[in-house]
């Protein structure tokens, strides 16, 4: 069988961030090595708060090419306290380089695994399965990528701009009808995306939800809803388990995917995909967790599924299917160890830390080849 080579660039970034990458690469080694036929090539580099303390730049000198030229972009998590901007703003390369590499399409897999924390008593809570797609370089984000975005008016006024655009947006709505077509066919989706927006209100959420219409035609095979993004909010409490993919704007994305990650758990699931035409960064969801780190006390997982979101990008683009069977084994080990209750973490009230998650996952994913 031949082996395909990949390039990953990876910055393990800050905090929390490097011992997660660990657990990450350490998992898709195990599954690299069990399945074949794929090998990844890592290169790491220098970004984040920390860098930036030592060396003035928030980069490593050269990194944003290489990570523009290598196959796929890992990353841990960026941000220390007290390591800031001159203007208070926190140290963010990785905002530039979901701008610079149009990184639209922000995913967001909200999953609720058994024995795992549910924060509503409803039985459907274990039904939860959802897909918040989150646009990740216009929005309201617009400004906070490159600062001279934001209009300042002396120290009376600040003005960040919500930018939407026609040839984002439609990129961004087929991206989700099609995720929403994939998931069906795999049989974890209903075939539903629902819009998420505040038409009523803004025009450039009417502009949203009217290029949502226009792409839906495309896809009739999949159901389209709206949703007001408060109502959406409400809603997410109360019916979580009645969504599929929900397509939203930069900000909306970002509050609502944190609640829905709640709703199963915590951070320490929320696996985060970033995808453009043609680059794609894998990282956490959560921050470098200050609060936390250096106490091995932090849970893996959200890093190791995002490394799982990493394969299932590359077998798209390759069209090799080894990437994809060592995506589901990870996903499928992660199952199994909540099932059994051999994965407890600590952050959901758990013994194990760190290290502990990520040795038990890498057992279960030996034993399971036996
Ligand atoms: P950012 O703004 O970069 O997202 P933040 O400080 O607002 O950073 P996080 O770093 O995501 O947010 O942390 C939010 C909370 O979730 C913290 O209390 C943190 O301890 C907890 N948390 C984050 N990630 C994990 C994890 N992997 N395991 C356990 N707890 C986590």
């Amino acid at each position: 069988m031949s082996t395909e080579t990949f390039s990953i660039t990876v910055f393990r970034g800050d905090g929390i961030g490097v011992d997660v990458t660990n657990s990450a690469i350490e998992v898709l080694d195990a599954v690299q090595t069990d399945v074949g036929g794929f090998r990844l090539q890592y290169e790491y580099l220098h970004a984040g708060a920390g860098y930036f303390r030592e060396t003035g730049k928030d980069i490593a000198p050269g990194a944003e090419a290489k990570a523009g030229s290598a196959d796929a972009i890992y990353l841990g998590a960026i941000g220390l306290p007290g390591v800031r901007h001159e203007d208070g703003t926190e140290i963010s390369p990785h905002l530039r380089l979901r701008d610079q590499f149009e990184l639209y399409a922000g995913v967001r897999p909200v999953k609720a695994y058994p024995n795992t924390p549910r924060r509503l008593s409803d039985p459907r809570a274990a039904e939860i399965d959802l897909i918040v797609l989150r646009e990740s370089t216009e929005g309201l984000f617009y400004s906070a990528a490159v600062h001279d975005r934001s209009v300042v008016i002396g120290d009376d006024e600040v003005r960040d701009i919500l930018r939407i655009t026609r040839p984002t947006t439609e990129k961004l709505h087929d991206f989700a009808f099609e995720l929403a077509r994939k998931r069906k066919a795999q049989g974890s989706g209903q075939g539903l995306v629902t819009c998420v927006d505040k038409a009523n209100v803004f025009r450039s959420m009417a502009f949203f939800r009217k290029v949502f219409d226009e792409r839906a035609a495309k896809f009739p095979d999949i159901e389209r809803a709206y949703n007001y993004v408060d109502a959406q909010a409400l809603d997410l409490i109360r019916q979580p388990w009645a969504f599929d993919v929900l397509v939203t704007e930069n900000m909306f994305g970002d509050i609502l995917s944190d609640l829905a990650g709640g709703l199963v758990g915590g951070m320490g699931m929320a696996a985060c995909a970033e995808i453009g035409d043609h680059h794609g960064l894998f990282q956490p969801a959560h921050g470098s967790a200050p609060d936390i780190m250096g106490q091995d006390w932090a849970n893996p997982l959200a890093a190791i599924l995002s490394g799982a979101l990493m394969l299932d990008y590359l077998g798209d683009n390759s069209g090799n299917n080894k990437l994809y069977e060592a995506a589901r084994q990870i996903e499928h080990a992660v199952y199994h160890g909540f099932s059994t209750q051999r994965i407890r973490p600590m952050e959901f009230g758990g013994d194990m830390g760190t290290h502990a998650v990520t040795t038990e996952l890498l057992d279960i994913l030996r034993t399971s080849r036996q």
